[in-house]
């Protein structure tokens, strides 16, 4: 029986690692509502809360009126609209780079850049806790494939200097996914340069929160002109949804040539690209949402470490909670939710073995009272 699925299934169920999908009633903002219950949300990465931000939604309303709904082609054939040029001008423009280019969503920006600049002849160099799709993008190119120790620039040194490739491409989450820590953009930086390797960053989790204007990572460690390659992602910190890459204008021009994410597949919404120009200039102007994002993880890390839970080296909004066995995750998931908290655990293979967490996330959206909130009912839990 080749295909046993139930079988695999069950076996899944039985490591506590089933995943179930929610249906949830309502925007998935600082509130969410699931099965008739209203919960304090805290495991959006609707990081500024701009996913619910008035003028965003009206901005979305007013485009889909003038666009339509579909893009109704991909961006080579007919889909790329006068609001999606006009986005890939500002996010251009925002991240201090010759071009921008958009794809339908991170997912897909990875996969089609690094398989578009790499093939058999070349290696890649990803940190170990690097996103699922940065990995795929890797193995998809052909390439030779390392994996580095996490936030390591030693280890990634020993395994550059280690074989010969036509081109070598080191890649890493600027903020990591799982954990919410940095990666050391500068030391990795100088060893790429060392080394003739080419940087890429994925910054989903770092564009709109890092930096005074939101920039991200590669402003924040003030490394922007030494990384060839940025992605960032639009439906974490700028409240949308889909992604981009931006660099020089050779490197834009081959991604349109050669990335098959980008030229197979039906583009964004024209109403997404409208309310993301919104969201992007707000999160620029409206640094209030990072100082109130800086405050609440100042509270949550605070009173969470004081409890004794184990935090994690992170300083982002990304503030997850280290439990260690999956049923232990899902029984703290389960009684957070049963006072009212929406938050997930997450287990391997999203993280490694034995590290299985409570992502915490906290958001503009939400008001000190609500991490107070949190942390009487995670004190409780501890009874
Ligand atoms: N990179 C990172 C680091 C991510 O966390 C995610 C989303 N979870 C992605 C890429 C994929 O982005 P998207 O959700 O737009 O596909």
């Amino acid at each position: 029986m080749t295909f046993d699925l139930a079988a695999d299934l069950e076996e899944r169920r039985r490591q506590h690692r089933f995943r179930y999908p929610l249906v949830m009633d309502g925007p998935c903002g600082r509130h969410a509502r699931l099965e008739g219950r209203d919960y304090l949300n805290f495991c959006s990465n609707d990081y500024l809360g701009l996913a619910n931000d008035p003028e965003v939604i009206a901005a979305f309303q007013q485009a889909a009126s003038e666009w339509g709904v579909g893009s109704g082609a991909s961006h080579l054939v007919c889909g790329h609209q006068r609001p999606h040029q006009e986005l890939e001008e500002a996010l251009a423009a925002h991240t201090g780079r010759e071009r921008a280019l958009l794809f339908s969503t991170g997912y897909m920006a990875n996969l089609g850049v690094i398989s578009a600049l790499l093939g058999k002849a070349d290696a890649v160099f990803e940190d170990r806790l690097n996103h699922a799709s940065l990995l795929d993008g890797g193995l998809l190119s052909g390439a030779r494939f390392r994996r580095f120790a996490h936030n390591d620039p030693l280890a990634l040194e020993r395994l550059l200097q280690r074989g010969e490739a036509r081109r070598k491409l080191v890649v890493v989450d600027g903020v990591f996914s799982m954990d919410g820590d940095e990666a050391p953009l500068a030391a990795l930086a100088e060893v790429c340069e060392a080394n003739e390797a080419w940087l890429m960053v994925d910054d989903a989790h770092g564009l709109g929160v890092l930096d005074e204007l939101g920039r991200g990572s590669l402003f924040a460690q003030g490394v922007n002109a030494r990384t060839q390659i940025l992605m960032g992602t639009l439906g974490k910190g700028l409240g949308a949804g889909g992604a981009f890459v931006a660099g020089s204008h050779e490197l834009i021009e081959t991604l349109i040539q050669f990335a098959r994410t980008f030229i197979y597949t039906t583009a964004m919404p024209a109403a997404v690209a409208a309310a993301t120009l919104v969201s992007l200039e707000k999160s620029r102007q409206e640094n209030w949402r990072r100082q109130k994002l800086a405050e609440l993880v100042k509270r949550f890390r605070a009173g969470a470490s004081e409890q004794g839970y184990t935090l994690m080296a992170s300083q982002t909004p990304i503030q997850p909670i280290l439990i260690g066995s999956d049923a232990d995750a899902m029984a703290l998931s389960a009684a957070l939710r049963e006072k009212g908290f929406l938050i997930t655990a997450i287990r391997p293979p999203t993280v490694p073995e034995g590290e299985a967490r409570l992502r915490v996330t906290l958001s503009a959206a939400h008001e000190l009272a609500d991490v107070d909130a949190l942390l009487t009912a995670l004190e409780q839990c501890q009874k």
